[in-house]
């Protein structure tokens, strides 16, 4: 028997519960969610499509969307999502560089797309999921289908990473990868087929399309299915909901809103947040409303999840929490040497979760891993006394101004705490004469009344002087990519000139 992660998944399923509950549709039990993938993967299997071939995929959140990812697992094909935020320009570059056989995209999109990619073969699934040529080719599909004997070496699928500078690169995935980190978040998370988790995150990244998803497929469990994170849609699912995952955007919004108190809540068995950091003080504050410790964890494309806060345990703000079963971080100094506890380094990650490499990218690959298989994360971190891991910025983000190294988070969390700073983002501008300048952009609470010299001045007697920020921005917003993440790359270029004669 081939061991894969849709064979796992079919192990555990109960094929007369709900896989999926739209907000707009009948719910579609696990019998008819495996129907329908079987017909997909028949509708890319005539096109040619053979075991390790990619197919690539730009389409509107949906049920069939997602069902499209679990076709190609079972016909071993590699599942090549792609951000609908993407480009046709950008699109030709994922394309060229991932050679799929076939892409699947919208109608709306078909002709942009393919006036950038001569000699594509195009399927079309409509926003809703509901028709399309691909639905219209797989209609009379059988309901069976033979899956491909794939095995845990084999890839699943690729994405590419959100770097904003330099190429994008395309993270491979095993379905070992994927299977072992979606096993390992069912034990620390205690999932279960009972539960039914919220699922508003978009899913052409791993938060929505392989924590959430896959946790639930192998827990058997069910899944409350938004088309994106909209406040009332949120509230209108809560009660049938037991487990939310969000990016801490969804949490601070949801904050905002006065329907969100303990009653609400109460039923909820846990939240969790990732991708971006959550600020101390949302996790307070959605303690002090509804009484839950969001708990959250921390992971990345080419690594799946490394660390989560405990279920049972202290759920600690500011920190990530402990790594996973089977999963080891160290903190490294920049020749991968452990460096003492308690001290900053580089986060690095060995475990069945982490990626097979950079997909036709051998030496950015051999570059990133360390003779001891240990992956460089490029994330700033230190571990705690407890063990809890603690993230300090990104390894690209450390500003080196006059030759000294200085975090952005260590500003930033004093910049938050001030009265009427609602958040912040601290990063290094190219400066003259000290290599760069820091620099603070912050949005203020409504009707704050906050300047320069009031911020410098609050923060003089907590930081050193060539820590303290050069000049200090306010914008109404920070700029965020479709996770929620802020994109500093955004900031950094738009006032890049600014120390600069
Ligand atoms: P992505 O590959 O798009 O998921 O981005 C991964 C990056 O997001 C990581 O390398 C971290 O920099 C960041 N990240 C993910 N989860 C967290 C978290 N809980 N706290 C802080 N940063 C996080």
């Amino acid at each position: 028997m081939p061991d894969n992660l849709f064979a796992r998944v079919l192990a555990v399923s109960d094929l007369g519960r709900d896989f999926l509950r739209p907000i707009d549709g009948p719910a579609l039990r696990y019998r008819e969610a495996f129907a329908i993938s079987a017909r997909l993967a028949h509708a890319l299997v005539r096109h040619g499509a053979k075991p390790g071939d990619r197919v690539a995929v730009q389409v509107e959140k949906s049920p069939t969307a997602l069902l499209l990812y679990l076709a190609c697992l079972r016909a071993g094909l590699v599942y090549l999502p792609l951000n609908t935020g993407y480009t046709p320009a950008e699109l030709a570059y994922f394309a060229l560089d991932s050679e799929p056989c076939l892409f699947v995209c919208s109608d709306k999109n078909r002709e942009k797309i393919a006036a950038c990619l001569a000699g594509m073969v195009f399927l079309t699934l409509s926003d809703d999921g509901r028709d399309g040529s691909l639905i219209r080719q797989a209609a009379d599909a059988p309901e069976v289908f033979a899956d491909a004997e794939t095995g845990m070496g084999d890839l699943a699928s690729i994405l590419y990473t959100s770097g904003t500078t330099g190429r994008s690169k395309g993270a491979m995935l095993t379905h070992g990868n994927l299977t072992s980190n979606a096993m390992s978040l069912r034990q620390a998370w205690e999932f279960s087929q009972n539960d039914v988790l919220l699922h508003a995150l978009p899913i052409f990244h791993i938060h929505g399309l392989f924590v959430a998803t896959n946790v639930s497929l192998l827990s058997g469990a069910s899944m409350l299915f938004l088309p994106k994170f909209e406040p009332d849609a949120v509230f209108q699912a809560l009660p049938q909901a037991s487990v939310m995952m969000g990016v801490p955007t969804f949490y601070t919004r949801l904050l905002k809103d006065e329907r969100l108190d303990k009653d609400r809540t109460r039923h909820m068995r846990l939240f969790i947040s990732g991708s971006a950091p959550l600020l101390a003080e949302t996790h307070n504050q959605w303690q002090a409303r509804t009484g839950h410790a969001i708990l959250e964890r921390y992971g990345m494309t080419e690594t799946n999840m490394n660390t989560s806060n405990p279920y049972h345990g202290d759920r600690i703000p500011g920190s990530v929490g402990l790594p996973l079963p089977g999963v080891e971080i160290r903190i490294a100094d920049g020749d991968g040497r452990p460096v003492p506890q308690g001290e900053i380094g580089m986060i690095e990650v060995r475990g069945p979760n982490v990626f097979k490499g950079y997909w036709k990218m051998p030496e950015k690959t051999a570059a990133e891993f360390r003779p001891d298989g240990f992956f460089v994360t490029g994330d700033l971190g230190t571990i705690g006394a407890n063990g809890y891991l603690s993230i300090v910025g990104r390894g690209k983000d450390l500003i080196i101004t006059g030759g000294l190294n200085v975090y952005p988070r260590e500003i930033e969390s004093l910049l938050d705490e001030l009265p009427g700073v609602e958040e912040s983002a601290v990063v290094g501008l190219p400066h003259d004469d000290f290599g760069e300048g820091v620099t603070a952009f912050l949005v203020l609470k409504p009707g704050a009344r906050l300047t320069q010299e009031s911020v410098l001045e609050s923060l003089s007697d907590r930081l050193a002087r060539f820590k303290l920020p050069k000049r200090v921005f306010f914008v109404d917003q920070l700029p965020r990519n479709s996770m929620g993440k802020v994109q500093k790359s955004a900031l950094r270029q738009e006032y890049a000139g600014l120390y600069q004669a």
